[in-house]
């Protein structure tokens, strides 16, 4: 075992996820740059988005009906008298459309409350008293609904003043804050830019994520393996991985478990925001990972946390001055020296597919979020109904693929059939993952267990 491990230790997952947040929180994003509103989707706001104007804009409607003044309807049925219509899209002049005491207007949802009411009538709750007031019956035609279809109309429900409207301005006053920057723009957060007539949105560049898979046995995908090789499929997953959390990911070429070739491909992936690495984490005598980081002058945060899958992973960074390149001649003065390049985190993540992807979604997932510009956001678990039981043993936080099923109320969540940290193929017909606390043996069917989606 190497030094580093022993230095830097094994560390709960709660804590291996409080120190990533910590040094999260102190990386700054990149620029901003400017894209068309819906190339933002999935990237992350540069700026806050606030109100060009009142939200909604007028008083309006929610129900189609007539719009009424509570008061009238003091005792119900009450005959009021239709005054005008006004419908989505309109504005009811005050000089020409009104509402007095005994009169209604027909409404329709989206349109503007005229002056004078301060409530809407659903038109169900109404029926045409034409007829009654009416004697000419050419005026008196009523199919269907309308609101026009006689001068009068019977209420048969009362309403408060307020009821099926929303007045202006009570969802948001013009220049209300709606985004904050380092939101990742979904589409509701799409529908708030649209709503402010935002054809663009600014937003932080994406950060690069290098992405280095080790070990002697792996190749490239469409190299034919030898019997005892195997295909780089981590590179791919963690791709996938990176470019889901909002990065642009850089996939190295494959480093085989030697020191020299291991510490070029090193230091090219620190040239990037990020550098993940696959394999040579464990305690193999060919595992080289942190040895050669160490070289480098690393400082390592965790080098184990207490989960399965993905116990060995590490967590460190390369210093400013392990970065910084010695200038051969003349070296300046400390004081005319360039300013230091900031330092680069690294995860050190198991080789093994499950084990990659799932500390890839603890620990490397917020450091990769807060590069983008991201808001930290709290790691959190649903609950759902173990439909059959656990038994396992205790001492580690475990994350096992299990499947999520049933329909409407009745979700239920099993473990799925699996080999063990390699068996892919369970993970892709997983679709959360049941968390089973360390000092849990046995969990029976029917408990509700926490779980992560994925
Ligand atoms: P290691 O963490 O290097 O001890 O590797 C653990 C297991 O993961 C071994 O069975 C490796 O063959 C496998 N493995 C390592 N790297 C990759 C990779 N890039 N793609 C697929 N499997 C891998
Ligand atoms: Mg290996």
């Amino acid at each position: 075992m190497s030094s580093i491990a022993s230095t830097a230790g094994i560390v709960s997952f709660e804590q291996a996820r409080r120190l990533v947040e910590v040094h999260a929180v102190g990386v700054s994003p990149a620029q901003a740059e400017s894209v068309e509103l819906l190339d933002g989707l999935g990237r992350v706001l540069a700026e806050e988005i606030v109100a060009d104007r009142d939200f909604p804009p007028f008083d309006r409607a929610t129900r189609d009906g007539y719009a009424v003044r509570a008061a009238d309807l003091a005792k119900i049925p009450a005959r009021l008298e239709i005054v005008g219509e006004v419908k989505a899209g309109d504005w009811p002049e005050p000089s020409s459309c009104t509402v007095r005491p005994g009169q209604a207007v027909g409404i329709m949802t989206g349109a503007s409350l005229p002056t004078g009411a301060d409530a809407v009538v659903m038109v169900e709750h109404t029926a045409s008293a034409a007829q009654e007031f009416h004697p000419d019956p050419a005026q008196n035609a009523t199919s269907g609904w309308s609101p026009l279809a006689g001068r009068f109309v019977e209420i048969q429900r009362a309403v408060a003043a307020g009821e099926n409207f929303v007045p202006r301005g009570t969802e948001a006053r013009a220049a209300q804050l709606l985004l904050n920057r380092g939101r990742r723009l979904d589409h509701a957060a799409i529908a708030i830019a649209a709503s402010v007539g935002k054809s663009r949105v600014p937003v932080f560049r994406k950060p690069r994520v290098a992405v280095l898979s080790t070990g002697d046995e792996v190749v490239e995908i469409d190299a034919t393996p030898r019997p005892a090789q195997i295909r780089n499929s981590n590179s791919y997953s963690l791709a996938a991985q990176v470019s889901a959390a909002g990065a642009e990911p850089v996939r190295l070429a494959i480093a085989p478990d030697e020191r020299r070739r291991l510490r070029v491909l090193i230091e090219e992936g620190l040239e990037c925001d990020l550098l993940l690495l696959t394999g040579g984490v464990s305690m193999g005598k060919y595992d080289l990972v942190e040895q050669v980081l160490g070289q480098l002058k690393a400082e390592f945060y965790f080098t184990g946390a207490q989960i399965q899958p993905g116990k060995p992973v590490v967590f460190g960074s390369c210093g400013a001055g392990a970065l910084a390149r010695v200038p051969s001649t003349n070296s300046p003065s400390a004081r005319e020296r360039p300013p230091a390049p900031p330092k680069k985190y690294f995860f050190g993540l198991p080789g093994n597919p499950v084990s990659t992807m799932v500390t890839f979604e603890l620990f490397a997932r917020p450091m990769i979020e807060a590069l983008a510009g991201m808001t930290p956001q709290p790691l959190l678990f649903l609950r759902a109904r173990l439909k059959s039981e656990i038994r396992t043993k205790t001492g580690l936080k475990r994350f096992l693929p299990a499947v999520l099923s049933g329909e409407f109320e009745n979700a239920e969540v099993e473990l799925a059939r699996w080999q063990g940290s390699g068996d892919i193929a369970a993970l892709a017909r997983a679709n959360c993952y049941v968390v089973i606390p360390p000092d849990r043996e046995r969990i029976e069917a029917g408990e509700w267990v926490p779980l992560l989606m994925r």
